[in-house]
Protein backbone atom coordinates (compact mmCIF):
# COMPACT_ATOMS: atom_id res chain seq x y z
CA UNK A 1 0.00 0.00 0.00
CA UNK A 2 1.22 3.73 -0.68
CA UNK A 3 1.28 5.91 2.12
CA UNK A 4 -1.60 7.67 0.26
CA UNK A 5 -3.38 4.59 0.48
CA UNK A 6 -2.65 4.77 3.95
CA UNK A 7 -3.44 8.14 4.79
CA UNK A 8 -6.71 7.77 3.55
CA UNK A 9 -7.14 4.61 4.96
CA UNK A 10 -6.25 6.46 8.50
CA UNK A 11 -8.63 9.39 7.34
CA UNK A 12 -11.63 7.40 6.55
CA UNK A 13 -11.17 5.56 9.50
CA UNK A 14 -11.18 8.45 11.89
CA UNK A 15 -14.41 9.69 10.02
CA UNK A 16 -15.77 6.20 11.27
CA UNK A 17 -15.06 7.00 15.02
CA UNK A 18 -16.59 10.33 14.46
CA UNK A 19 -19.76 8.85 13.29
CA UNK A 20 -19.98 5.89 15.06
CA UNK A 21 -19.73 8.37 18.39
CA UNK A 22 -22.28 11.00 17.31
CA UNK A 23 -24.88 8.15 16.36
CA UNK A 24 -24.42 6.53 19.56
CA UNK A 25 -24.42 9.48 21.42
CA UNK A 26 -27.85 10.29 19.91
CA UNK A 27 -29.22 6.96 20.91
CA UNK A 28 -27.35 7.34 24.25
CA UNK A 29 -29.77 10.45 24.74
CA UNK A 30 -33.53 8.44 23.70
CA UNK A 31 -31.63 5.14 25.98
CA UNK A 32 -31.58 7.62 29.03
CA UNK A 33 -35.09 8.74 28.67
CA UNK A 34 -36.38 4.71 28.47
CA UNK A 35 -34.03 4.09 31.55
CA UNK A 36 -35.56 7.23 33.17
CA UNK A 37 -38.85 4.88 33.10
CA UNK A 38 -37.01 1.83 34.21
CA UNK A 39 -35.69 3.75 37.28
CA UNK A 40 -38.57 4.87 38.65
CA UNK A 41 -41.22 1.99 37.79
CA UNK A 42 -39.37 -1.10 38.09
CA UNK A 43 -38.60 -1.10 41.59
CA UNK A 44 -42.17 -0.29 42.16
CA UNK A 45 -43.72 -3.23 40.60
CA UNK A 46 -44.74 -1.06 37.41
CA UNK A 47 -45.03 -1.71 34.18
CA UNK A 48 -42.53 -0.29 31.65
CA UNK A 49 -45.01 -0.30 28.89
CA UNK A 50 -48.16 0.93 29.98
CA UNK A 51 -49.17 3.78 30.80
CA UNK A 52 -47.25 6.55 28.82
CA UNK A 53 -45.31 9.15 30.97
CA UNK A 54 -47.24 10.97 33.40
CA UNK A 55 -46.78 14.86 35.31
CA UNK A 56 -45.70 13.07 39.24
CA UNK A 57 -48.08 16.25 40.50
CA UNK A 58 -51.05 16.20 38.39
CA UNK A 59 -51.10 13.11 36.56
CA UNK A 60 -51.36 14.61 32.99
CA UNK A 61 -49.48 12.58 30.37
CA UNK A 62 -46.47 13.95 28.87
CA UNK A 63 -46.91 15.42 25.57
CA UNK A 64 -44.56 14.10 23.04
CA UNK A 65 -43.37 17.67 22.58
CA UNK A 66 -42.31 17.66 26.22
CA UNK A 67 -40.67 14.19 26.08
CA UNK A 68 -37.35 15.32 24.06
CA UNK A 69 -34.58 14.18 25.97
CA UNK A 70 -32.86 17.27 28.20
CA UNK A 71 -34.37 19.80 25.77
CA UNK A 72 -37.53 19.35 27.29
CA UNK A 73 -36.76 20.02 30.57
CA UNK A 74 -34.61 22.67 29.94
CA UNK A 75 -37.12 24.44 27.82
CA UNK A 76 -40.35 23.76 30.48
CA UNK A 77 -37.68 25.16 33.13
CA UNK A 78 -37.72 21.89 35.08
CA UNK A 79 -41.58 21.75 35.49
CA UNK A 80 -44.76 20.06 34.09
CA UNK A 81 -46.30 21.78 31.33
CA UNK A 82 -49.88 21.91 33.26
CA UNK A 83 -49.12 22.38 36.96
CA UNK A 84 -45.79 23.46 36.45
CA UNK A 85 -45.02 21.22 39.34
CA UNK A 86 -41.09 20.12 39.83
CA UNK A 87 -39.56 17.78 37.57
CA UNK A 88 -36.48 16.56 38.98
CA UNK A 89 -33.20 17.24 37.47
CA UNK A 90 -32.23 13.79 37.65
CA UNK A 91 -34.46 13.10 34.12
CA UNK A 92 -32.18 15.51 31.89
CA UNK A 93 -29.24 13.80 34.30
CA UNK A 94 -29.52 10.30 33.51
CA UNK A 95 -30.47 11.64 29.72
CA UNK A 96 -27.08 13.46 29.67
CA UNK A 97 -24.76 10.95 31.30
CA UNK A 98 -26.20 8.20 29.37
CA UNK A 99 -25.66 10.28 25.88
CA UNK A 100 -21.99 10.59 27.18
CA UNK A 101 -21.20 7.21 28.21
CA UNK A 102 -22.23 6.12 24.67
CA UNK A 103 -19.98 8.86 23.42
CA UNK A 104 -16.98 7.09 25.41
CA UNK A 105 -17.77 3.73 24.20
CA UNK A 106 -18.10 4.75 20.62
CA UNK A 107 -15.21 7.09 20.70
CA UNK A 108 -12.92 4.42 22.51
CA UNK A 109 -14.03 1.13 20.62
CA UNK A 110 -14.62 2.53 17.04
CA UNK A 111 -16.67 1.05 14.34
CA UNK A 112 -16.91 -2.47 15.89
CA UNK A 113 -19.87 -4.44 16.86
CA UNK A 114 -19.13 -4.83 20.26
CA UNK A 115 -19.80 -1.17 21.11
CA UNK A 116 -23.45 -2.03 20.87
CA UNK A 117 -23.04 -4.72 23.72
CA UNK A 118 -21.17 -2.54 25.84
CA UNK A 119 -23.78 0.52 25.78
CA UNK A 120 -26.47 -1.82 26.73
CA UNK A 121 -23.91 -3.23 29.71
CA UNK A 122 -23.27 0.65 30.23
CA UNK A 123 -27.19 1.36 30.69
CA UNK A 124 -27.65 -1.75 32.70
CA UNK A 125 -25.28 0.11 35.38
CA UNK A 126 -26.58 3.09 34.81
CA UNK A 127 -30.71 1.95 35.68
CA UNK A 128 -28.99 -0.24 38.70
CA UNK A 129 -26.90 3.28 40.13
CA UNK A 130 -29.72 5.54 39.78
CA UNK A 131 -32.40 2.94 41.93
CA UNK A 132 -30.01 2.68 44.32
CA UNK A 133 -29.28 6.18 44.37
CA UNK A 134 -33.07 6.08 44.92
CA UNK A 135 -32.75 4.04 48.23
CA UNK A 136 -34.28 1.12 46.72
CA UNK A 137 -32.39 -2.52 45.83
CA UNK A 138 -31.31 -2.83 42.54
CA UNK A 139 -33.46 -5.79 41.01
CA UNK A 140 -32.19 -8.68 39.46
CA UNK A 141 -34.46 -8.64 36.95
CA UNK A 142 -33.48 -4.79 35.30
CA UNK A 143 -29.33 -6.80 36.25
CA UNK A 144 -30.70 -10.17 34.39
CA UNK A 145 -32.00 -8.77 31.13
CA UNK A 146 -29.56 -5.79 30.75
CA UNK A 147 -26.82 -8.22 31.47
CA UNK A 148 -28.48 -11.34 29.06
CA UNK A 149 -28.77 -8.75 26.16
CA UNK A 150 -25.60 -7.22 26.35
CA UNK A 151 -23.55 -10.43 26.74
CA UNK A 152 -25.32 -11.84 24.07
CA UNK A 153 -24.54 -8.50 21.92
CA UNK A 154 -20.78 -8.47 22.70
CA UNK A 155 -21.04 -12.73 21.73
CA UNK A 156 -22.02 -12.06 18.71
CA UNK A 157 -19.46 -9.52 18.23
CA UNK A 158 -16.76 -12.26 19.48
CA UNK A 159 -17.48 -14.82 17.25
CA UNK A 160 -18.75 -13.12 14.04
CA UNK A 161 -14.76 -11.30 14.35
CA UNK A 162 -13.19 -14.61 15.91
CA UNK A 163 -12.15 -13.06 19.02
CA UNK A 164 -11.95 -15.99 20.43
CA UNK A 165 -9.86 -15.05 23.99
CA UNK A 166 -12.86 -12.08 24.57
CA UNK A 167 -15.96 -15.24 23.83
CA UNK A 168 -14.05 -17.07 26.94
CA UNK A 169 -13.42 -14.38 28.64
CA UNK A 170 -17.12 -13.11 29.18
CA UNK A 171 -18.37 -16.71 29.39
CA UNK A 172 -15.61 -16.84 32.42
CA UNK A 173 -16.76 -13.17 34.04
CA UNK A 174 -20.53 -14.10 33.35
CA UNK A 175 -20.32 -17.66 35.16
CA UNK A 176 -18.17 -15.96 38.04
CA UNK A 177 -21.13 -12.86 38.32
CA UNK A 178 -23.81 -15.45 38.29
CA UNK A 179 -22.39 -17.39 41.32
CA UNK A 180 -21.28 -14.45 43.52
CA UNK A 181 -25.10 -13.21 43.03
CA UNK A 182 -26.50 -17.26 43.01
CA UNK A 183 -24.63 -18.73 45.74
CA UNK A 184 -24.70 -15.41 48.15
CA UNK A 185 -20.99 -15.66 48.34
CA UNK A 186 -19.97 -13.93 51.71
CA UNK A 187 -16.64 -12.47 49.66
CA UNK A 188 -19.30 -9.89 48.18
CA UNK A 189 -22.57 -8.37 48.76
CA UNK A 190 -24.33 -10.58 46.09
CA UNK A 191 -25.67 -7.27 44.30
CA UNK A 192 -27.16 -7.85 40.94
CA UNK A 193 -24.92 -4.72 39.87
CA UNK A 194 -21.78 -7.66 39.71
CA UNK A 195 -23.81 -8.92 36.49
CA UNK A 196 -22.66 -6.27 33.82
CA UNK A 197 -19.62 -5.68 35.82
CA UNK A 198 -18.36 -9.20 35.36
CA UNK A 199 -19.59 -9.06 31.58
CA UNK A 200 -17.51 -6.10 30.87
CA UNK A 201 -14.89 -7.04 32.86
CA UNK A 202 -15.11 -10.65 31.48
CA UNK A 203 -15.06 -9.34 27.80
CA UNK A 204 -12.06 -7.29 28.19
CA UNK A 205 -9.53 -10.42 30.00
CA UNK A 206 -10.26 -11.48 32.70
CA UNK A 207 -9.70 -15.39 31.00
CA UNK A 208 -6.49 -14.06 29.59
CA UNK A 209 -4.78 -11.10 31.12
CA UNK A 210 -3.60 -10.63 34.77
CA UNK A 211 -5.01 -7.14 34.37
CA UNK A 212 -8.39 -8.24 34.04
CA UNK A 213 -7.71 -10.62 37.37
CA UNK A 214 -6.51 -7.35 39.23
CA UNK A 215 -9.04 -5.35 38.54
CA UNK A 216 -11.85 -7.91 38.95
CA UNK A 217 -9.93 -8.61 42.56
CA UNK A 218 -9.83 -5.30 42.86
CA UNK A 219 -13.45 -4.72 42.29
CA UNK A 220 -14.44 -7.99 44.94
CA UNK A 221 -12.48 -6.21 47.37
CA UNK A 222 -13.90 -2.89 47.26
CA UNK A 223 -17.19 -4.38 47.25
CA UNK A 224 -16.95 -6.74 50.20
CA UNK A 225 -15.20 -3.98 52.39
CA UNK A 226 -17.76 -1.43 52.07
CA UNK A 227 -21.07 -3.22 52.25
CA UNK A 228 -20.67 -6.56 52.67
CA UNK A 229 -22.83 -7.25 55.87
CA UNK A 230 -25.25 -4.88 54.99
CA UNK A 231 -28.58 -5.86 53.84
CA UNK A 232 -30.62 -2.70 53.70
CA UNK A 233 -30.07 0.17 51.34
CA UNK A 234 -28.33 3.15 52.61
CA UNK A 235 -26.11 5.66 51.09
CA UNK A 236 -22.62 3.93 51.40
CA UNK A 237 -23.97 1.34 48.92
CA UNK A 238 -25.19 4.15 45.84
CA UNK A 239 -21.18 5.49 46.55
CA UNK A 240 -19.81 1.53 45.84
CA UNK A 241 -22.01 1.10 43.03
CA UNK A 242 -20.99 4.15 41.46
CA UNK A 243 -17.58 2.93 41.87
CA UNK A 244 -18.67 -0.58 40.48
CA UNK A 245 -19.77 0.93 37.38
CA UNK A 246 -16.95 3.59 37.34
CA UNK A 247 -14.28 0.90 38.21
CA UNK A 248 -15.86 -0.94 34.82
CA UNK A 249 -15.90 1.93 32.82
CA UNK A 250 -11.76 2.60 33.38
CA UNK A 251 -10.92 -1.11 33.11
CA UNK A 252 -12.78 -0.77 30.05
CA UNK A 253 -10.65 2.77 28.63
CA UNK A 254 -7.73 1.56 30.42
CA UNK A 255 -7.80 -2.00 28.08
CA UNK A 256 -8.82 -0.39 25.35
CA UNK A 257 -5.51 2.03 25.52
CA UNK A 258 -2.85 -0.75 26.27
CA UNK A 259 -4.36 -2.72 23.13
CA UNK A 260 -5.97 -5.51 25.70
CA UNK A 261 -9.54 -4.20 23.97
CA UNK A 262 -11.63 -5.45 21.13
CA UNK A 263 -8.58 -4.73 18.89
CA UNK A 264 -6.98 -7.57 19.79
ZN1 LIG B 1 -48.25 18.39 36.33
Amino acid sequence: MTSDGGLSAAVSIHIARWAVTGFVALVGLLAGSFLNVVIYRVPRGLSVAKPRSFCPHCDTPVRPIDNVPVVSWVMLGGRCHHCRGPISARYPLVESATAVVFAAVGWGLGPHWAVAGFCVLAATLIALVAIEADGLPPPLSVAGIGTGLGAALLLGAGVADHRWSHVVGLIVGLVVAVALVVIKSPWTSSAPVLLPVGAVLGWLGLASTAEGLATAAAVLVIDRLARGRQVSPDPDRVVISLALASGAVVASVVAVAIGAGVGR
